[in-house]
């Protein structure tokens, strides 16, 4: 059995290790628990260890997850947003940090103003260029942030990237330092104040992630363990 207690209280203690060595705040990091895969019962454990957020990639799952746990705790969608699920995904989720495309903001649109709700988002930036990664090409990105600051019922919150996997993750710092760059470009070319937030950091890169400037890590396996 994986100790939920002790891993959470290991990882903000590496959390505020990370913001003391910058000179940050540790208020300002979000912990996103990321629980795909991860049964009910264990989410449950975690939300009673204090547990805020959690994070899902699977509107399926999540949909499922809902109905037991409820909306006592932020949910995140994360992963790959498919038009079709975009109906059923703005019925649970708090945030969506994976909008990548015109096409899932215009459907965001018609559906959040359908529901009469306005929805933080982030968007996905796929900033190391990988070609099985998702998220939008930086140099697309000013087009889709127009989109979204076009877009009534949503509400441009921030910048989200995944960084490749690497076994040291000091070789993709860059990638999160690129992303603060992006955003401060944006919000600079756009003139706004909008885009704040960066997504970024999983279990194997977090610290160096949030040395860069991430106000939101998304951490399942360090909390959760190994799981498949
Ligand atoms: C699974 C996942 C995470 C968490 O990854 P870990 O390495 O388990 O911490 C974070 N972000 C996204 C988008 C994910 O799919």
């Amino acid at each position: 059995m994986v100790d939920v207690a002790k891993n959470l209280e290991s990882v903000r203690k590496r959390i505020e290790a990370a913001c003391e060595r910058v000179g940050r705040d540790p208020s300002s990091v979000r912990l996103v628990a990321v629980t795909k895969t991860v049964p009910p019962e264990v989410i449950e454990e975690a939300i009673r260890c204090g547990v805020t957020d959690i994070g899902e990639n699977r509107v399926q799952e999540a949909r499922d997850k809902y109905e037991v746990i409820g909306g006592k705790v932020r949910w995140h969608m994360i992963g790959y947003l498919q038009r079709n699920k975009v109906k059923y995904a703005v019925k649970i989720f708090d945030v969506i940090h994976s909008v990548d495309r015109l096409e899932l903001v215009n459907e965001l649109e018609k559906r959040l103003s359908r529901e009469g709700r306005r929805l933080p988002v982030l968007l996905e930036v796929n900033v190391a260029g990988e070609e099985s990664k998702h998220g939008v090409a930086p140099d697309n990105l000013e087009e889709l942030a127009r989109s979204v600051l076009e877009s009534p019922s949503l509400e441009p919150v921030g910048l989200m990237t995944i960084a490749p996997y690497v076994e040291d993750a000091e070789e993709v710092r860059w990638v999160f330092r690129r992303l603060r760059e992006l955003r401060d470009e944006l919000n600079e070319s756009l003139q706004t104040g909008a885009f704040k937030e960066l997504s970024m950091g999983m279990t194997n890169d977090f610290e160096v992630a949030i040395e860069e400037g991430a106000t939101m890590v998304r951490i399942g396996t360090a909390i959760f363990g190994e799981r498949d």
